[in-house]
């Protein structure tokens, strides 16, 4: 099963690829993370991409393209993958159809996890994310049990910096712009599956097993 997570930033595809991860046993393919990663080890990837994140802009599509090529070319995406915040634009999109043909492969489903802008920024403003697995909280609604320390691994629990309010309205812009118009890109591809992202954790992961199977 071959599955896209679309949707704002914020807006829970991370937590639900965690859901569908365990349940199907797929690899989850996060960029942010990917990015976040080489930042972490300073790599030039890391380098390049950070002053993009930093202002709340998209990597540029051809640093991300084939970052992602190669990594669903590895033998663990045979049996399928969950792609959460890849694509993010109609050129990655294409760029992606093209990799799946050459695999003999296509998306089976692209999930929409749909949010009202007002609530993202409630949520980003209070989301926090474990600095050791990246385990993600929420302030009020998904409390670590002890503050400031994550339930899974012990790490300490920070705030993204492209979390602050000024930076996640300049992502929502970007999104609204660049990413939005893939929701009628895939309904055409016949492969859209709307999901109401606003009825809390437990309901969409309901939503998700009934949808899926
Ligand atoms: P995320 O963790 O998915 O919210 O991604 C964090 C940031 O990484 C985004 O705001 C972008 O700057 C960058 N990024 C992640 N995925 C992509 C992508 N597919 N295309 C361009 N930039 C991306």
């Amino acid at each position: 099963m071959n599955i896209i997570m679309l949707g704002a930033p914020g807006a829970g595809k991370g937590t639900f690829s965690a859901f569908l991860e365990e349940r199907y046993s797929l690899p989850h393919i996060a960029t942010g993370d990917i990015f976040r990663e080489n930042i972490k080890n300073n790599t030039e990837l890391g380098q390049k991409a950070k002053s993009y994140m930093d202002q709340g802009l998209l990597v540029p599509d051809e640093l991300v393209v084939s970052l992602v090529a190669d990594r669903l070319s590895k033998d663990d995406c045979k049996a399928g993958f969950i792609l959460d915040g890849f694509p993010r634009t109609l050129v990655q999109a294409e760029a992606l159809k093209e990799t799946l043909a050459d695999m003999g492969a296509q998306i089976d489903y692209a999930l929409d996890f749909e949010c009202p802008d007002d609530f993202i920024i409630e949520r980003m403003a209070g989301r926090r994310v474990c600095k050791g697995c990246g385990a993600s909280y929420h302030l009020v609604n998904v409390p670590p049990k002890q503050e400031g320390i994550c339930d899974v691994c012990g790490g300490e629990l920070y705030q993204r910096e492209d979390d602050a309010p000024e930076t996640v309205a300049k992502r929502l812009e970007v999104y609204h712009k660049e990413t939005q118009p893939l929701i009628d890109y895939y309904e055409k591809e016949g492969v859209l599956k709307c999901v109401d992202g606003t009825i809390g954790r437990d309901n969409v992961f309901k939503v998700l097993a009934e949808m899926l199977g």
